[in-house]
Order: structure tokens, then C-alpha cells, then sequence
């Protein structure tokens, strides 16, 4: 009796923990893998209570255990490899079940003894581990949880390798009859025990990684566009500016707005115009560099840090992206209906702040918006003094800006 309530405990653990998935799972809205841990965990409870409770010498006994601990390996192992982008080779999983369910049909067939069946089911799941280490290491390593997984996963392909033949030393044979009070059977539940709750540790301590960096992400980033808020932006800029300064390394600010952009909302909507914010924000997503920085910083204002990059090709990065959101053509307005931005581009002196630079290409995107829009200014080659008197990004001395029709937009 007492060993009967014993088994329970880590299937009851184990569903324990796949509760704990799933809630994180749907609470931090995080990526179906968190989900796939959970199913694992159930598959394993289920194979665990199967061995425990179904008749010893049931013929299907092994069988059952076989598959349900295959499929609890098989979604754990596919899905700790697609946490990190990797697709593991599921085929082969199937594979090596199969070949092991086999294999474990003829032993069953010509012998009693459960020993050459623990073998032959270990080995499988054996397998199914290194594929999964194989393709961990393949995948490029971010964090310390990385680290821990790929130490946990080599950790149980060792175990399913080595421990049977290890524990079979002690005691060879084991008849069906007896399994349940073998040294083996000890070891395997003691063993299970402490990787159901060591491997739970690790993926959950990776889970709650994954999901306060995903709320810190969605707490930056600005959802029209999914560039930096403005707040986020400007944090990264006070550690950018002061790290490129260390490092001796130009970093450019570009500052764009869009023209005419009332009008656009007012013709065509705001729907329509949210729509041309998210498509100038892609553009400049598709158009920057990983390490560069990009947010959005007003209505339909944008800064661009371009990190490591002096003040030309920085100009010259603008003129591109101006030229490309010029062709763009807008889901909600007329089909030659094209939209048109301004730019300013100012590349940090020493010991400039944010604030400074920041004021520097905004006064460079107000000379483009007074000199006709559409184009980019550069502060390092333009006298702005003459606007010096005039509010950072007022619209512009255009007294009556054009509708925004191509031709009148170029
Ligand atoms: P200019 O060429 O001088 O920049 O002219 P403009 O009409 O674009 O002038 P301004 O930059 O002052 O106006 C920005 C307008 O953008 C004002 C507001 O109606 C609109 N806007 C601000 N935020 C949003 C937004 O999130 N969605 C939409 N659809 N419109 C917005
Ligand atoms: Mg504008
Ligand atoms: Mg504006």
C-alpha cells in the first residue's frame, strides 16, 4: 500500500509541473514549445503510473511504457530544440522508437527476463537525447539557460546510455514477476524522481527568462510599428551614445517625418494613416542593422541610431530609405497615391548628450521640411542659424501644404 501511494508521487509531480507550463504558457502568452514541455510532462506521468500500476507480467506492459515514455521524450526533446529556432529531425525520433519497439517485441517474445528490455528501451531514449544534443549544439548559444538545458539533456543521455547496464551489473536477471522489488526498479525511481524535478527546475527557471524578457520587449516596443517606444529609445540612447564615445566609434542619429501626414488622415482616415505609420516603420526595420537602434518617436516621427557609422553613409542610409518609402505604395489610399518623408541626419560630437544631438538633427529635419520636403539634410554640412528662432519640427513655412498626390508629393 504504502509503495502504491509512493508511485503516485512523481506522476502527481510531474503533472505538477505540466499545470505549470500550460499557465505559463497561456498567462505570458509565450510560443508553443512552453506548451510542448507540458505535454511532455503528461506523457511521462502517464508511462510512469502504466509501470507502476498495470499487472507485472502484463504482456503490454513494457510496450505501453515504451510509448508513452518515447512520446514524453519526443515532444520534450522537439520542443527544448525549437525554444531555440531549431528544428530537431522528428522522423528520426519516430525512427528510433520504432526500431526499439521491435527490437523490444522480439525480447519480450524469447525471454522472461525484463533486463535485455531495459536495455533495449533505455538505448532508445538514449538516442533520442543525443539527437537532441546534436542539434543544441548546433544552435547558437545566448544565455546562461541554454547552458543548463544542454547540460540537463546530456545529463539524461548519459543516463538512459550508461545507468541500466550499470544497475543490471548488481542483478543480471530479473524475472517479470519480480521486477517491481528489484534493485533496478529502486534505481529508477529514485532516478526518475530527481530528473522529473532537476529537469523541471531548469526549463522553468528558462521559461520565466523567456517570459519577462518577452514582457519587457512588449513593454518597448511601440505596437503600430513594433520598433522602440520613444521612452525605449531614448534609454538606449543615453548607454549608446556614452558606449560608442568609449569605444571610439561614430554613431549617426537620423531623424525622419513624414510629410503632409494630417492630410493623409484626413482623406484617407486614420485607420489608413495608422496603416502608413506601420509601413514607413517595417521599412525602416527591413532597412537598418542589427545593431543599430530604431524607434518610434512621435505620431509619425522616427529616429534611427546608426551605431558605428559616420556622418555620409549614415546621410547616405537616409536618402535610401527615403527613397524607398517614396515608391511604397499604401494599403487605404488611391493606388498612385505615393507618401513622401523628411529627414535630418547629425552625427554625436565629443561629449555630446542625447538631448544635444537629438536637437541637432531635428533642426536638420526642419531645413527639410522648409526646403520643399521629401529629401534629407545633414547638420554637419547645413547653417541652420537662420532657424534658430523657429520651434524644432514645426510643420514649415509652406503656407498651404499640396494634397498628397504623386506628382505634387515628389
Ligand atoms: P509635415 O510635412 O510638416 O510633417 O506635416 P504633417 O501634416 O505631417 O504635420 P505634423 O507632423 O505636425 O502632423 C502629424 C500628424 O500625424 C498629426 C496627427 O493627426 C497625425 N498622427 C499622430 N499620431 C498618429 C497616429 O498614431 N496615427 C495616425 N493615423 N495619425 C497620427
Ligand atoms: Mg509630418
Ligand atoms: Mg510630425
Amino acid at each position: 500500500m504504502q509503495t502504491q501511494i509512493l508511485g503516485l508521487l512523481t506522476p502527481l509531480v510531474g503533472l505538477l509541473f505540466a499545470a505549470t507550463f500550460v499557465l505559463f504558457w497561456k498567462m505570458g502568452n509565450l510560443r508553443r514549445h512552453v506548451l510542448g514541455f507540458a505535454i511532455g510532462y503528461i506523457f511521462f506521468s502517464a508511462g510512469y503510473l502504466v509501470t507502476h500500476f498495470l499487472p507485472p507480467d502484463a504482456f503490454y506492459l513494457f510496450h505501453t511504457t515504451q510509448l508513452l515514455y518515447s512520446l514524453a521524450v519526443i515532444a520534450m526533446v522537439a520542443s527544448i530544440c525549437e525554444r531555440v529556432g531549431q528544428s530537431i529531425n522528428i522522423p528520426l525520433l519516430f525512427g528510433i522508437y520504432a526500431v526499439s519497439a521491435l527490437v523490444l517485441t522480439l525480447a519480450v517474445s524469447l525471454t522472461g527476463d525484463v533486463a535485455p528490455r531495459l536495455i533495449i528501451v533505455n538505448t532508445g531514449y538514449g538516442a533520442m537525447y543525443i539527437v537532441c544534443l546534436a542539434t543544441l549544439l548546433m544552435a547558437p548559444r545566448r544565455g546562461l539557460a541554454d547552458l543548463a538545458i544542454i547540460i540537463v539533456v546530456a545529463i539524461g543521455a548519459a543516463d538512459f546510455l550508461v545507468r541500466p547496464n550499470l544497475t543490471l551489473m548488481y542483478q543480471s536477471i530479473i524475472p517479470e514477476e519480480a521486477y517491481r522489488d528489484s534493485f533496478y526498479y529502486s534505481v529508477i525511481g529514485l532516478v526518475l524522481g530527481v530528473k522529473t524535478v532537476l529537469g523541471a527546475m531548469v526549463l522553468i527557471g528558462a521559461t520565466i527568462e523567456e517570459w519577462t524578457t518577452s514582457f519587457r520587449e512588449s513593454s518597448e516596443a511601440d505596437p503600430l510599428t513594433g520598433l522602440q517606444n520613444r521612452a525605449a529609445f531614448e534609454t538606449d540612447m543615453r548607454t549608446l551614445i556614452p558606449k560608442a564615445q568609449g569605444e571610439g566609434r561614430p554613431l549617426s542619429l537620423v531623424v525622419a517625418d513624414i510629410d503632409h501626414f494630417k492630410q493623409v488622415n484626413d482623406i484617407w482616415g486614420h485607420q489608413a494613416g495608422d496603416k502608413a505609420i506601420s509601413s514607413f516603420g517595417r521599412l525602416i526595420s527591413e532597412m537598418v542593422r542589427s545593431c543599430d537602434s530604431a524607434g518610434r518617436v512621435g505620431g509619425e516621427e522616427f529616429c534611427i541610431a546608426v551605431y558605428n557609422c559616420p556622418n555620409e553613409p549614415a546621410e547616405r542610409l537616409a536618402e535610401r530609405i527615403r527613397q524607398s518609402f517614396a515608391q511604397l505604395a499604401h494599403e487605404g489610399l488611391s493606388n498612385d497615391i505615393r507618401l513622401t518623408a523628411s529627414f535630418g541626419v547629425a552625427s554625436a560630437n565629443d561629449g555630446e548628450t542625447y538631448e544635444q544631438l537629438f536637437a541637432r538633427a531635428d533642426e536638420a529635419l526642419y531645413k527639410a521640411k522648409s526646403n520643399g520636403r521629401n529629401r534629407v539634410e545633414n547638420a554637419e554640412r547645413t547653417s541652420l542659424a537662420d532657424h534658430s528662432s523657429a520651434a524644432p519640427n514645426s510643420p514649415g513655412p509652406d503656407p498651404q501644404p499640396e494634397l498628397p498626390r504623386t506628382a505634387q508629393m515628389d
